[in-house]
């Protein structure tokens, strides 16, 4: 039985060095995967770093939150391209020693040159052209992981502040970071995780009117309703869930979950925040998702936890190429 925290923010055990505990619970409990959500230019590099060190458990995205969205938006937009680059040279040469000189392309490359993920690469990408000095031995770009998505990025009203005019500058900042955003999650063909709170119709007109691929989409900690996940669903997008399922007063997320089916679910912690029933209320972590997992396999579909697993583990994978 084999769980993956699709949706997590790892940021603070990995600064306060609990980390290794924090993966440990989470591996015994039966998390053979999380991915490590990006917020904003504070924690990209960051999970690049967890990622390298613990290959194939811990994968990362960056993205900027519709919550960290200011006036220099832009500034930070402008620098996620650069994660999914493979041309990127890790660090700079030393001045005087014979190091491989790179003829870089551009600075946004195609969505993953992997073997894994070449299916789904669209037929105007290309291999990135990575010249190297005939005498250097190619350097091992496995070390520098790839972020699996773009995001979590979209709409926000619940955090805006009370004063109107501040508010829409805020929000209008954030239609602009998102709009930015899913231009470029539509030049990398890369699965996208939407964040959208108290703005769901504007969150789904703005990705209509992106021309991004809605199979590549995902809105995490859905917590709307049938009607909504229907939307979603008929675009050929999809939500995931959080222990948001196994709140009691939930019954409208219950019932969007179904609606969906498990075919297509994939299930998240949102750590730290959210812990699922019996922990709610007190800092969440990837191994909650156990719960979620047990309560909605047994209550909302009727299965074994076994197959929830394995259905979950299957659809996580092939959204995210992991
Ligand atoms: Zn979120
Ligand atoms: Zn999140």
């Amino acid at each position: 039985m084999t769980l993956i925290d699709t949706h997590l923010h790892l940021e603070t055990w990995a600064r306060k060095g609990t980390l290794p505990e924090v993966l440990a619970r989470a591996r015994e409990t039966g998390v053979g995967a999380m991915i490590t959500v990006g917020t904003s230019s504070e924690d990209w590099a960051l999970y690049r770093d967890l990622a390298a060190a613990h290959p194939g458990v811990v994968h990362f995205s960056v993205g900027l939150h519709p919550c960290h969205v200011g006036a220099s938006w832009e500034r930070e937009v402008a620098q996620l391209a650069a994660f999914f680059s493979r041309a990127e040279p890790p660090a700079p040469p030393p001045p005087d020693t014979a190091t491989p000189s790179f003829a870089a392309g551009p600075a946004a490359q195609p969505y993953p040159p992997q073997p894994a993920r070449d299916a789904r690469v669209a037929p105007n990408q290309t291999r990135p052209e990575v010249t190297f000095h005939p005498q250097a031995t190619e350097p091992d770009f496995r070390a520098v992981p790839m972020p699996v998505a773009l995001g979590e990025c979209g709409l926000d009203r619940f955090h805006l502040p009370k004063e109107t005019a501040e508010a829409e500058k805020i929000f209008a900042w954030q239609r602009a970071a998102f709009a930015a955003q899913l231009t470029l999650a539509r030049d990398l063909a890369c699965p996208l995780i939407v964040h959208s709170r108290g703005a769901f119709r504007e969150s789904v007109e703005m990705i209509d009117a992106s021309g991004v691929d809605w199979t590549r989409v995902v809105f995490h900690c859905f917590s709307e309703g049938p009607a909504e996940i229907a939307e979603l669903n008929r675009r050929g997008g999809r939500g995931s869930f959080t222990g948001i399922l196994t709140y009691k007063s939930a019954a409208p997320v219950r019932d969007a979950a179904k609606a969906q089916g498990l075919a297509h679910l994939m299930v998240e912690t949102d750590a730290p925040w959210l812990a699922p029933v019996p922990h709610r209320g007190k800092p969440n972590e990837p191994a909650y998702v156990r719960h979620t997992a047990e309560f909605a396999a047994q209550e909302i579909f009727g299965v074994s936890l076994d197959e929830f697993a394995a259905v979950t583990t299957a659809n996580a994978k092939v959204f995210f190429g992991i």
